[in-house]
């Protein structure tokens, strides 16, 4: 087995970076993993990683073939994950029910929202006088869908906390966190300097290390060179501009906005099932259609961003909203991914508007306008989530997911020493564990556990390897 690298340098705390630590110091016993994160405030996993909806989905009927693989690996991973750093209490990992849901839809909503896969056991399930049906939750023609390969949920935040808890704490001298940003890469080594280090004793061997210029976030900022092994660009929908700042081969990457919500609900008007004796509402995944939608797929896949049309505006509500019951009681909601107004307008090459140079500006993007329309979904669909009920609502987020232009990740090696792995868009909780151990292992020159070469940055014929 050729020697493993002395260090790895991972460029982003999303989830994908995390993972991808976690199982580089775990698979090997001597790598050094240094993370470096570009927010200004400090944050760990200050985007996506930490306002997703932590549905997890590994059954190919959810997944694109050339990400089939990867999926049924992450679900694996998922489970290890949560056995090993006790993921049920720490971040609500479960096992949860997929649902379809048509809501008050004509034939021609109801028929595209049976594109979602598999569904089975129609139910219809209406509110006397906002009162659900004992055991039920949500109103409208219920569909059960397709869980095999598996289906849970996780509270992708509280995830992302334990994880990077967890490195700093039983990782010491192996695991280290900056905060600042990257501004320059060193030229590759010869292939020479690379073949002689290789058979060489270190002390007489060329250093085969690439170099990092590295600012930190801190009142001197001085560069500080940083030679490593092995990078790896994982900066969720900043990817490309990193790729642009180190004068790396370009990606085809955009983002795709998403705002959600916490919602408290009104428990006051729900009615434990007879048959259960657990008094909190059903572990579910609820992918609704309202009157006239035009989802029917997982709705954050349904269309790059967008502003709102006029007829949008007019409607008012989110029309295909998600809905999942978190383990801690509260009601995420989202599947609203219209382009704030605040995010500048649209580009004229139709992909959606240019991002805040680090995470910190993007929460200042939020949209009232798109916060409204999510909440009136969420009372369209159960009277359980109404404010006029009592429910309360907890947090208004938003975050862009970072997707590539034909919708799958980028995985691999993308230049001599540097690897990448983002684009996972609507996906990148299922995915983050599989693939931080695939590209962990693609870097200490392991046989990788899952298939991912059609997932391989050369499928755009770009990258310069
Ligand atoms: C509304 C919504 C709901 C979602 N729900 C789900 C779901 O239910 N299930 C699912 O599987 N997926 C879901 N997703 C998708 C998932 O959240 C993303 O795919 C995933 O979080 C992306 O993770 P990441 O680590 O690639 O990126 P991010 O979470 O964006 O992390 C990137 C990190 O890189 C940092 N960074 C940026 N530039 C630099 C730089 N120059 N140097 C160093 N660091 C840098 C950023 O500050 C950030 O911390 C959802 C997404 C949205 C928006």
């Amino acid at each position: 087995m050729p020697a493993e690298p002395e260090q790895v340098v991972i460029l982003g705390s999303g989830i994908v970076g995390l993972c991808t630590a976690y199982y580089t110091l775990s698979l090997s016993s001597t790598t050094k993993v240094l993370l470096i994160e570009s927010s200004r405030s400090r944050l760990i996993a200050g985007g996506a990683s930490s306002y997703a909806g932590g549905f997890v989905a590994c059954g190919s009927s959810w997944h694109e073939p050339p990400a089939q693989s990867l999926a049924r690996h992450s679900w694996d991973c998922h489970r290890q994950l949560s056995d090993a750093l006790r993921g049920e209490s720490k971040w609500g990992y479960r096992s949860c029910g997929a649902v379809g849901l048509a809501v008050g839809g004509t034939d021609e909503s109801r028929s595209k929202y049976r594109t979602l896969p598999g569904g089975k056991g129609k139910t219809v399930i209406k509110a006397d006088k906002e009162r659900l049906p004992a055991g039920q939750w949500v109103e409208g023609e219920r569909e059960e869908l397709d869980t095999a390969g598996g289906v849970a949920q996780v509270d992708p935040a509280d995830f992302c906390k334990t994880v990077h808890d967890y490195l700093s704490s039983a990782f010491p001298d192996r695991f280290t966190t900056l905060f600042g940003e990257a501004t320059a890469l060193s030229s590759p080594a010869s292939t020479l300097a690379r073949a002689a280090s290789a058979v060489l004793p270190s002390k007489l061997a060329p250093s085969a290390k690439r170099i990092l210029t590295f600012v930190p976030r801190d009142s001197n900022a001085t560069p500080t060179e940083i030679p490593f092994d092995r990078l790896l660009i994982a900066a969720g929908p900043w990817s490309a501009a990193v790729c642009e700042t180190l004068s790396l081969p370009p990606i085809p990457l955009t983002n795709l906005p998403g705002h959600s919500l916490l919602i408290r609900p009104a428990l006051s008007l729900f009615t434990p099932s007879t048959s259960s004796s657990n008094p909190d509402l059903p572990s579910e995944a609820v992918f609704a259609g309202i009157s006239g939608a035009v989802g029917g797929v997982h709705a954050s896949t349904s269309g790059l961003a967008r502003g709102l049309t006029e007829e949008e505006k007019r409607e008012g509500y989110t029309r295909s909203p998600e809905l999942f019951v978190r383990a801690n009681g509260l009601i995420y909601v989202a599947g609203e991914n219209s382009i704030p107004e605040r995010g500048g307008p649209q580009r004229k090459d139709g992909l959606p508007n240019k991002l805040p140079d680090t995470v910190d500006g993007v929460k200042e993007l939020l949209d009232e306008r798109c916060v409204g329309r999510l909440k009136r979904a969420a009372g369209a669909v159960s009277p359980l989530l109404k404010e006029e009920n009592g429910a309360v609502i907890e947090k208004e987020q938003f975050c862009y997911r970072p997707i590539a232009s034909d919708r799958e990740p980028i995985i691999g090696p993308l230049a001599p020493n540097v690897y990448i792995s983002t684009a996972m868009g609507p996906w990148g909780i299922t995915l983050a564990p599989g693939a931080g151990k695939v590209v962990a292992e693609m870097m200490l020159g392991r046989k990788m556990s899952a298939d991912v070469s059609k997932l391989a940055p050369t499928r755009f014929a770009i990258a310069k390897l």
